[in-house]
């Protein structure tokens, strides 16, 4: 029974049903209307009657007129958006009542005619009212309760009144449109299930559409930016200079790409962790950002890699110009200490530039020339800015090939040592030899170790290189007892894990004692790896080999923070040699450092000795050893070997010279 009652029941609680069921009947009522109008001028017609103007003339013109007037209604209305839910709630109820109430009126206006029609009149009317209700339940087929009631209301009048009339002459008429109505109402139920079948299942698409729309909208976040900071990745960067290279008229001077890559930033993560390392790029990031104007894209492209893309107009603002600018500003904030769990870390950043100089540069070219800048700036010496120039392509093309001899060169034995003098200062005699590599018999020709030896530090092959020449001197010097070897050792080396052990077992394989052997080392690696450089040096030490600070007066530390890494030599480098000269500016500062180091009981080696005046000079100042052409240039060992014998200053009291140094 409920369920009979729910058939008429207008349910307005899916606002999206009812706005489908609104459009789709929409466009069916004034059809509806039409269907009337059509029908009351057919009966109008065929029953007209002079003497009963009201009942044939008016009453037909005021339903037409009624019907006409709700027709141009709904055809103006158009899109269902303009309404609001309960605007529409209110016109559903309103169609369900206007339904009924027209079909009453019709109905009743047809009985009224009946009355007074003729036999022929009154077949055409009987044949209308079915014809009108048959086809306002069609039409309002989408508004189920608007069809049932007007089915019903209809029937019930049709039924009733012409099963009274006649002497029920009509009962069979009006029993076969009771079925007629059965029939239609089952049609309209079940075409009202399948409809809002339709707009369920339209909804659930749409549902799902709008949750993959949202999904690839996020997988599109993560893939194009970087988890971390947020800030677009590389991939994002690559589709921005793509976009940029579609562009049509990109001027020349517009364009700069700014690449930064953070020096020192893998250590962090060795020595303090990842969550450290994480911490430290959030914070460069955000300097990074504040530092960036608004027209610039700042992008994480590796791991400790960011580049700023800088778009000017090219005219009145130089894209390189104002790139250098912003980069100089970024090696600043760079340089500035970062707080780290409680630790202050000191990083600084290596920066390359490029720009679109002529309009032809593809903007992922850019990118590489930004990229090769850079590289260009930390081999310099880190925390600086380089501008791309043909040159450094030039360069790397160079050292691509250097880097591919090397390997196949120390195969073929084409590397060789020679070995220079070191002299006591105050004996003169050769208290010890610096072994120094050469590569005489590379196919294309020698080069010198300035010029392989940093292509060998970027690639990673000063390691077996490095130990080859450990290997090599101790057992060249091993058998001149008594005098010692120093050794150059690539801030590279250090850093490969297990170095310390490598050296120990060159040490046990060759027999050399490790008293006699030290180990010469620049301050770059110390200010880059603090942790690693303390406890390698350690194990060093704790052997009996002492170490060396090579080319002192070249960097920025100071003698005591050298000392606290157990130092026992400091190298003055030749640099400072250059201006030596009774109370000029580099004696004053060689005095300084010479009584800084004794202080602190440290050796000091001045190299690069080229004039007897330098050498009295630094004799005076008190230096300890001396190294350069005036005591004898790096020779190969035979020639060396003979230059130990000729001078006649073979040392003989090996201990006490080693005690001495
Ligand atoms: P360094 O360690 O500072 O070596 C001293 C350099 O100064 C040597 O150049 C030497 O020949 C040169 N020299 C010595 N006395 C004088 C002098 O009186 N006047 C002048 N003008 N120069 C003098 P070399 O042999 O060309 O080596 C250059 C650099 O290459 C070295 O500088 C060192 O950094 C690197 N190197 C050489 N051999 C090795 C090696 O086996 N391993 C590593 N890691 N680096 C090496
Ligand atoms: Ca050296
Ligand atoms: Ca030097």
């Amino acid at each position: 029974m409920r369920a009979f009652f729910r058939l008429f029941y207008l349910d307005t609680s899916d606002p999206e049903l009812m706005r489908a069921q609104f459009s789709s009947f929409q466009g069916h009522i004034p059809l509806l209307y039409v269907i009337l109008v059509c029908n009351t001028v057919a009966i109008t017609v065929t029953s007209f009657n002079a003497a009963a103007l009201v009942k044939t003339l008016l009453a037909p013109i005021a339903i037409s007129s009624i019907a006409m007037s709700r027709a141009i209604w709904w055809l103006r209305q158009g899109d269902t958006q303009k309404f609001s839910d309960a605007e529409l709630a209110r016109h559903l109820w309103r169609t369900c009542l206007l339904a009924v109430i027209m079909t009453l009126t019709f109905n009743a206006w047809v009985i009224w005619v009946y009355q007074d029609a003729g036999a022929y009149a009154r077949s055409n009317l009987t044949f209308f009212l079915a014809l009108s209700q048959v086809s306002t339940v069609f039409c309002l087929m989408t508004l189920r309760a608007a069809a049932m009631r007007v089915s019903v209301v209809s029937t019930i009048a049709f039924a009733l009144y012409f099963s009274w009339v006649e002497g029920g002459q009509l009962l069979p008429q009006s029993l076969v449109l009771c079925c007629v109505c059965i029939g239609m109402a089952v049609v309209t139920h079940s075409f009202n299930r399948s409809f809002s079948e339709v707009v369920q299942s339209r909804r659930t698409l749409h549902i799902r559409q709008l949750q993959t729309e949202k999904l690839s909208e996020e997988n599109r976040r993560i893939a194009f930016s970087d988890p971390l900071s947020g800030l677009p990745n590389r991939r994002e960067l690559l589709a921005r200079l793509d976009r940029l290279e579609q562009r049509q008229g990109l001027l020349a001077n517009s364009l700069a790409i700014v690449f930064i890559d953070l020096d020192g930033f893998k250590t962090v993560n060795d020595e303090h962790g990842h969550h450290a390392g994480d911490e430290l790029i959030r914070t460069v990031c955000q300097r990074l950002r504040e530092q960036c104007p608004d027209n610039a894209i700042l992008a994480r492209v590796g791991g400790d890699e960011f580049t700023v893309l800088l778009e000017t107009d090219g005219n009145t603002e130089n894209a390189q110009a104002s790139a250098l600018t912003l980069g100089l500003r970024l090696l600043e904030q760079m340089a500035l200490p970062v707080l780290v769990d409680r630790h202050v870390l000191q990083i600084s950043g290596s920066i390359g530039i490029a720009s679109n100089t002529d309009s032809d540069v593809n903007p992922r070219e850019l990118l590489r020339r930004a990229d090769l800048a850079m590289y260009h700036a930390k081999t310099e010496g880190k925390g600086q800015v380089a501008i791309y120039s043909d040159e450094l392509d030039k360069g790397r093309l160079r050292r691509i090939e250097i880097e591919g001899q090397i390997g196949s060169g120390l195969g073929s034995n084409e590397f060789d040592l020679v070995y220079q003098p070191i002299i006591d200062a105050a004996s003169g005699a050769i208290v010890a030899a610096e072994a120094l590599l050469r590569w005489p018999r590379r196919a294309e020709g020698a080069l010198s170790p300035d010029e392989f030896i940093h292509v060998a530090e970027a690639t990673g092959q000063i390691h077996p290189l490095g130990l080859y020449v450990l290997e090599r001197a101790c057992r060249d010097i091993e058998p001149i007892g008594g005098l010692c070897l120093s050794v150059n050792v690539s801030p590279a080396q250090f850093r490969h894990p297990g170095f310390e052990q490598q050296v120990l077992k060159i040490i046990e394989q060759t027999g050399f004692v490790p008293e006699r052997l030290q180990l010469e080392m620049t301050e770059s690696y110390l200010l880059t790896n603090p942790g690693m450089a303390i406890k390698a040096m350690n194990t060093l030490k704790a052997a009996g080999i002492s170490l060396a600070l090579d080319d002192f007066g070249t960097g920025f530390t100071s003698i005591h923070y050298l000392k606290s890494y157990g130092f026992t030599h400091i190298k003055i480098d030749k640099s400072l040699l250059q201006g030596l000269e009774p109370d000029s500016k580099a004696t004053m500062l060689v005095a300084g450092a010479v009584t800084l180091a004794r202080a602190l009981d440290m050796s000091v080696i001045a190299e690069g000795v080229e004039h007897e005046a330098q050498a009295s000079i630094l004799r005076d100042l008190g230096c300890h050893e001396m190294q350069g052409y005036l005591f004898g240039k790096p020779v190969p060992l035979a020639e060396f070997k003979s230059m130990l014998n000729c001078a006649g200053k073979r040392p003989q009291q090996p201990q006490s010279l080693r005690i001495a140094r």
